[in-house]
């Protein structure tokens, strides 16, 4: 049983990504070129690029309902596929020139090209105006040198957009974004070996003199930060709902497990302290669901804080790992044998208290809200 009800068109949508996603699912490698192209054939990585490139953008309730397929299905197909459409586009749509328009939207509509978002680096992570990655002007655009780390897509995309410093005055104001064309000379990838998400691409990236023109820049110069701030939420709340579809899925395996295995003469479920445990988790999760289906109608509207995007974030992933530590540890030592659902989807699921922005960055944002 998925927690958020989505109707009409949203939900037919949702319904078709969920079977195509169920149905092309690799659990150990990333999706192929193939499931892209078929992605495409149902309108999903066109969702976010206007029509006249090619694409069909539908409202975030679209993407909503996407997203909670994709994340029922896994957390590293979820990831493939958001990263690109949902997180990476929209700032090609957004903030590029009719140049890096042209050239990738029609692509990535079609399926025929994947994007990724670097913006963390070896040395900023959580504190990213502490990025290093430099942006020179040279007399034919911008020289890229520096390092980026647990790129979603990194070694896959065709397009990535990367935040690099162009101005050493200001730690967050002299940062800018570039649309960088993967092929470009000076640019060395390598993936990275996780310990979950084994169907998700995460890479490393070497940028050397890496040459990139200058129509490649997006938005205004130096002001890259603020467009990250501006598009953070809008991630922030589809991680959240793929959290929460893991939390869904989490849930009912763990449901049907303890209703059928008995100890002690009855089912495990019906132990009152794993009753109360898993009615405890159960209205935590109808709350979270309550407030996400509020942020997605924001999102739709444009008017998500970043303090609620924060909230979200952070409850939906820590009630996803809450319900699989329960899930776990009801499963008993079935749970610790490899390759079983819940233990791979308890691995998969860690990294969601950590990335687009850790526990601690929600809380900080939040308490700033309060005015703390
Ligand atoms: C699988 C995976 C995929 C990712 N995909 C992408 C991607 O596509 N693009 C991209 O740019 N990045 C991506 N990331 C990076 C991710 O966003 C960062 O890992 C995350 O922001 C944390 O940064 P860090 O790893 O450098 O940890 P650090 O910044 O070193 O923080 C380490 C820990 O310190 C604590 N901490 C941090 N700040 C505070 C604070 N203010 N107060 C108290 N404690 C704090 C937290 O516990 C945090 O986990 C990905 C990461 C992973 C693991």
């Amino acid at each position: 049983m998925t927690s958020l009800v989505f109707t009409g068109e949203a939900a037919a949508f949702g319904d078709a990504v969920s079977r195509f996603a169920h149905a092309m699912h690799t659990p150990d490698s990333p999706p192929s070129r193939q499931m892209w192209k078929q992605a495409a054939d149902l309108g999903l990585t066109g969702l976010e690029i206007p029509e006249e490139y090619g694409g069909g953008p539908g409202g975030y309730q679209m993407n909503a309902a996407a997203v909670q397929a994709l994340g029922t299905c896994s957390h590293g197909t979820s990831s493939s596929f958001t990263i690109s459409f949902d997180i990476a586009t929209p700032y090609l749509v957004r903030f590029g020139t009719q140049s890096v328009r042209q050239r990738w939207l029609p692509a990535l509509a079609a399926g025929e090209a994947i994007a990724a978002l670097a913006l963390t680096e070896p040395g900023a992570g959580s504190d990213l105006a502490a990025l290093s990655t430099r942006a020179d002007v040279t007399s034919e655009g911008w020289s890229l040198s520096g390092a980026k780390t647990f790129i979603t897509n990194g070694s896959i995309a065709d397009v990535i957009v990367v935040a690099a410093r162009t101005s050493a005055q200001d730690r967050v104001r002299g940062i800018s974004l570039f649309a960088v064309d993967a092929a470009s000379p000076g640019l060395v990838r390598r993936s990275l070996a996780t310990i979950g998400q084994p169907d998700c691409d995460t890479a490393e990236l070497f940028f050397d003199n890496c040459e990139v023109p200058r129509e490649a820049l997006l938005g205004t110069l130096d002001e890259g930060f603020a467009l990250m701030l501006q598009r953070l939420p809008q991630e922030r709340v589809t991680s959240s709902i793929a959290n929460l579809a893991q939390t869904d899925v989490a849930f009912d395996l763990t449901l049907q497990h303890v209703s059928e295995r008995q100890a002690f003469g009855r089912p495990i479920g019906s132990l009152q302290h794993n009753a109360f445990r898993i009615a405890e988790l159960d209205a935590q999760r109808s709350a979270v669901a309550a407030f996400l289906t509020t942020c997605i109608r924001q999102v739709a509207e444009g008017t998500l804080t970043t303090a609620d995007a924060a909230r979200a974030k952070l409850l939906s992933a820590r009630l996803e790992n809450d319900v699989l530590d329960l899930g776990m540890q009801l499963h008993g030592g079935s749970s610790f044998i490899e390759g079983t659902e819940i233990n791979r989807r308890w691995i998969d699921g860690r990294v969601t208290r950590i990335w687009a922005g850790a526990d601690e960055v929600m809380l900080h944002l939040i308490s700033k809200d309060l005015g703390l």
